[in-house]
């Protein structure tokens, strides 16, 4: 079973405390883990062989990836990002779905090139520790301002 279709089930469940605003072709959420303070998910709503953005046609493609936009746009205005970081990978679950990073000076530490590197080069247990899950107030406070921003935002 995929991890993200399990996650939009819960969504379709009303069951996903994470579940932040479903857009036309994918669902925003806030991330487990936040040591990246307003680390984002958007994640497409199909699944089955497309799981490669070449899959897609042309205009559900430029969809999603506008979509996708305003997904990072809304999460560095309601978090504060100095920099956004954007990554689709899709080794451990293939399903589309873009990690969205607001980034700021120092939040890596000295790894990396002096701190100046991805976010992925911070160690697994540093970023997945649970001290970095939000508390139910803090994820609640969380959503609220992100889904103010992705309805402040308009790019018709
Ligand atoms: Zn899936």
């Amino acid at each position: 079973m995929c991890l993200i279709c399990d996650r939009i089930d819960m969504i379709k469940r009303g069951e996903n405390p994470y579940f932040v605003k479903e857009l036309e072709t994918g669902y925003v959420v806030i991330g487990d883990h936040q040591h990246f303070y307003g680390y984002t998910l958007f994640l497409y709503k199909h699944h089955g062989d497309k799981t490669e953005l070449f899959h897609l046609a042309p205009q559900e493609r430029a969809k999603f990836m506008e979509e996708m936009v305003l997904a990072a746009e809304a999460a560095a205005k309601a978090f504060g990002a100095e920099k956004m970081n954007y990554e689709l990978l899709g080794m451990g679950d293939a399903h589309l779905h873009w990690h969205l990073f607001p980034r700021r000076t120092g939040d890596i530490g000295n790894h990396f090139n002096n701190g100046r590197g991805p976010v992925w080069s911070i160690p697994m247990e540093e970023m997945y520790s649970d001290d970095n899950r939000p508390s139910a107030e803090e994820l609640e406070a969380m959503k609220q301002k992100l889904r103010t921003e992705l309805e402040r935002i308009s790019y018709e």
